[in-house]
């Protein structure tokens, strides 16, 4: 039996020999659980455990999927995930309870799906979309709004994995003048006293590599991943776009795309003066990029629009245009002047490299600014 077999037939022949029957090698899986260990933040020497640890998972974990407002890319990001097929196979083991967008019934039925698997408990609650706080009716799903349907669900659940901008920040529903009062999850929940566990995985859509590796951090773990102050797992959503970009050497030397299409962003040079939003954004897109690690915005030309920051449809507007400003060691350079700033520092005898370090934090004296909503209200 190959590809397309039903793997719940199979889960009693074992989790290696449904791979087998894929066609996917025990090297395959192991280099999976890799990569899971390496988004956890894990050391190498826990791939065994995690091997181990899938291949004892005999309970399907259920999970019920919620679409408020969005426009189904979380969800398409996340079928589409190709990483190289074990997570799928995995992700077929999870008892998807309820996903409006996916499963087979509909209507009534799938309502009595979702209500049935809020009953039973014991789930795991993700969510795609914005909640309408301000004119509820403007999110209804089988006769009951948004606020009622989280409410309800997020209470009972185990954990709730908020996916996309849209359900940790609103997204560009909340954008101004935000008409419906669209709400993330987090903040909703935390309105209402609900204090199920949160966690938050921006960008606009969801990277699918980031929620295999949150839920398995769950379910390896049995709690959510270490999270910041916006309740992104720190491991993730660590570092800035800048610290990791490819084409941060030109930064750090002078060397800026000028206009979108020009030779110099064949070159690879810095994008930052056509609007790259990379020293504001805090996302590990540099290394897990997109389309089975293919490539991302930035590999292919386009500056960062930052769409895993919070309120990005606001903070970052008019994409285009440079930051008003990034700061350099004792310099604080706008977009037109960064360049001389660095030239001016090098001329001062400050090396470019070590000016660029600076920048990046290597050397823990100085951190890219970062451009915070809290510092802009
Ligand atoms: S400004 Fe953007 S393109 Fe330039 S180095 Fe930083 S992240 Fe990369
Ligand atoms: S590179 Fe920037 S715009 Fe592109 S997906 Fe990552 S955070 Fe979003």
């Amino acid at each position: 039996m190959k590809r397309g077999c039903n793997v719940l037939d199979f889960l009693d022949a074992g989790f290696l020999r449904l791979l087998e029957l894929r066609g996917i090698s025990r090297r395959r899986f192991l280099k999976f659980c890799g990569s899971i260990a390496t988004l956890l933040g894990l050391s190498r020497l826990s791939i065994p455990d995690i091997a181990s640890a899938i291949e004892k998972m005999q309970r399907r974990p259920p999970v019920v999927w919620l679409d408020f407002m969005e426009c189904l890319g979380c969800t398409e990001s996340f079928v589409n995930a190709t990483y190289p097929e074990v997570d799928k196979i995995i992700l077929e083991i999870l008892s998807v309870e309820y996903h409006e967008a996916i499963m087979a019934p509909a209507g009534d039925k799938a309502h009595a799906n979702l209500w049935k698997a809020v009953e039973e408990g014991d789930y795991l609650c993700v969510v795609e979309g914005a909640i309408a706080t301000k004119i509820p009716s403007a999110m209804c799903v089988g006769g009951m709004t948004s606020m009622e349907i989280m409410e309800k669900v997020g209470r009972s659940a185990k954990a709730v994995i908020a996916v996309g901008t849209c359900a940790t920040h609103g997204g560009t529903q909340a954008a101004e003048p935000n008409p419906t009062g669209a709400v993330g999850v987090y903040d909703f929940l935390k309105d209402r006293g609900i204090d199920t566990p949160c966690v938050n995985l921006p960008g606009c859509p969801v990277n699918p590599e980031n929620l295999i590796s949150t839920i398995f951090h769950y379910l390896l773990l049995g709690r959510l991943p270490e999270l910041d102050h916006y309740g992104r797992p720190k491991k993730l959503y660590g570092q800035t776009i800048h610290d990791n970009c490819p084409r941060r050497a030109h930064f750090d030397e002078g060397r800026f795309v000028k206009s979108l299409g020009s030779e110099e962003e064949s070159l690879g040079y810095c994008l930052y003066k056509v609007g790259c939003r990379g020293p504001s954004t805090f996302s590990n897109c540099p290394s897990v990029m997109w389309n089975n690690r293919q490539n991302w915005c930035i590999g292919a030309g386009a500056p960062c629009i930052g769409c895993f920051e919070p309120y990005f449809w606001d903070r970052f507007r008019d994409f285009y245009k440079p930051l008003p400003d990034v700061e350099l060691p004792g310099v604080k350079a706008s977009a037109d002047k960064i360049g001389a700033g660095i030239a001016a520092l090098t001329a001062v005898g400050i090396g470019v490299h070590l000016a660029g370090s600076a920048i990046k934090g290597r050397t823990g004296k100085k951190e890219t600014h970062v451009v915070r909503p809290e510092e802009e209200k």
